[in-house]
């Protein structure tokens, strides 16, 4: 089995508690990751917060910063075919989608590398003719960052970059559930020439190293993504530490299809809305809400497509769909599937978890008409499985997508533009696309709201957010200082 080591003020180590990884096309361990115990959390953040306050790289100027992160990015780029095959290894994501977003993960250190000396402070035309008064914009400090193991070189881009632009360190606590593609990005930053300490890696079990690193007094601000219910843990974590924290949670997003929608680019945009990355994406299109007169027609075609799928080894690059990435995610669909079909949705496609090594699931279709309220609709699978329901009236629309505890993102296809305006209005959600789906970029932010969470990632203002303002008061006048009871 292969080894993987967790990396800690710029060294590598391994030799402590491990645990083994699962291949889930296999269902086997393939791999052993060390497990991070408070120890490694406490020598982590000590790390961190020594390499704060470094003058190698506190003392760095700000373009400098860009410069090595404009080497980091250069470096993912390279490296972006063995990151692939070990995400693709360790998750079961398959690799045409692991080669095409490792590619692209380059891109977000590159617009960090570029903002890193744009970050600006103020000055403030302050009623006080003898006072110069400008806020400066200082790191926030030391940043423990916590992914969920879907997308993890994306999830941590997001983090390492704004936070390393605005001249912070990190601790990053890489997913137990498929730890290797970000112990393997540890040696390729390491290759950076960033100062040691800087980021640090770790892995391990949320409640145990995830919890003491989320309450640890030295760790200034948490940034996490992961489901709503890992993160009601970490807010009180982080009572002890009063860190401030941002939040990217879970969804489950409405794609909304009015009758004069293009339905093949709405059927192609459904497609890879749900069933992309096998269903397991925060951003899932799994909440089908399809106008009534075109819904059986809508139907039909999806199944079609569904029904070809080509499910198989993620690491085929003929393959669409390959497996969950754990055993505990496929029996949950299972059981939600089940108790949704009791209550009365009725399945359109797949459903039936085929037997043989794997944690397969094949590409699902519920029709929830008669059973609105069942788990299909309301909870997040994380799975290919999409509910649907139909509606008359744009009202009525906008009432069935914004049914939810969750706010991420949404989906509209229809050619009236001046409807599309008021659906982007009313819907409630972080994200809109229109005639369109799934779209990102480094210079758009992203998240939501409710369930899904709270705070942005991406754009300038993520990168605003790991820093905190200083207020700076200098006074001008050469007179002494009078009357000390007197303020001014
Ligand atoms: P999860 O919440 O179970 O785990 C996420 C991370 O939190 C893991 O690293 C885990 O070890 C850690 N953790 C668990 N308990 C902890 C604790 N008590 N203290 C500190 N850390 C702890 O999520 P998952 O199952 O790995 O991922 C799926 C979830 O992530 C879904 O809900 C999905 O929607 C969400 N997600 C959101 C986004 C987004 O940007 N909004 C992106 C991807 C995934």
């Amino acid at each position: 089995m292969q080894k993987f080591q967790q990396y800690i003020g710029g060294e590598f180590s391994g030799g402590g508690a491990q645990f083994e990884s699962i291949d889930p096309a296999t269902g086997r361990p393939w791999a052993l990751m060390p497990e991070a115990r408070v120890d490694d959390v406490n020598r982590a953040v000590e790390a961190a917060e020594h390499a704060l306050f470094s003058p190698e790289w506190s003392g760095m100027a700000a373009s400098q910063r860009g410069r090595l992160l404009y080497r980091l990015a250069e470096l993912v780029a390279e490296n972006a075919g063995r990151l692939a095959e070990l995400e693709t290894r360790d998750t079961g994501k398959i690799i045409r989608e692991t080669s095409a977003q490792i590619a692209y993960v380059a891109e977000y250190y590159r617009y960090y590398a570029g903002l890193a000396d744009k970050i600006e402070g103020a000055h403030l035309p302050v009623d006080k003719p003898d006072m110069e008064v400008w806020l400066r914009r200082e790191p926030i400090g030391v940043v423990a960052a916590i992914v969920p193991w879907n997308s993890q070189l994306f999830l941590s881009a997001v983090k390492i970059g704004p936070a390393l632009a605005a001249g912070c360190t990190v601790v990053l606590k890489a997913s137990e559930d498929a730890p290797a593609p970000m112990l393997e990005f540890a040696r390729i930053f390491d290759q950076a020439g960033f100062p040691k300490g800087v980021l640090n890696v770790i892995t391990g079990f949320g409640d145990q190293c995830g919890s003491v690193l989320t309450s640890h007094p030295k760790v200034n601000h948490v940034a996490f993504t992961g489901g709503p219910s890992t993160a009601r843990h970490i807010v009180r974590n982080s009572a002890e530490n009063l860190a401030s924290t941002s939040l990217e949670l879970g969804g489950k997003s409405p794609f909304i299809v009015f009758e004069d929608a293009d339905l093949e680019s709405a059927v192609n945009a459904q497609i890879a809305g749900i069933f992309a990355a096998t269903g397991q994406s925060c951003v899932a299109g799994s909440r089908l809400v399809v106008q009534n007169s075109i819904k059986e027609e809508f139907l039909a075609r999806l199944k079609e497509k569904a029904e070809k799928i080509v499910i198989g080894a993620p690491d085929d690059m003929a393959t669409e769909i390959g497996p969950l990435c754990t055993q505990r995610q496929r029996d949950h669909a299972a059981e939600l599937i089940a108790a949704s079909v009791r209550q009365g949705a009725r399945i359109v496609a797949g459903g039936v978890v085929s037997e043989g090594e794997g944690f397969y699931f094949p590409p699902t279709i519920l029709d929830c008409s008669d059973a609105p309220e069942t788990p299909a609709v309301t909870c997040e699978f994380f799975a290919p499985i999409l509910s649907v329901l139909g509606f008359d009236t744009e009202a009525e629309a906008l009432e069935i997508a914004n049914n939810t505890e969750f706010g991420l993102a949404s989906g509209l296809f229809t050619r009236d533009l001046a409807r599309a305006h008021r659906m982007i209005r009313g819907i409630r959600a972080g994200i809109v696309w229109v005639n369109t789906y799934r779209a990102v970029s480094p210079i758009v932010p992203f998240g939501g709201h409710g369930l899904s969470g709270h705070g942005r990632e991406g754009g300038l203002q993520a990168a605003l957010d790991y820093t905190r303002v200083k207020s700076v008061w200098l006074r001008t006048s050469d007179e002494p200082i009078p009357d000390p009871f007197i303020m001014r």
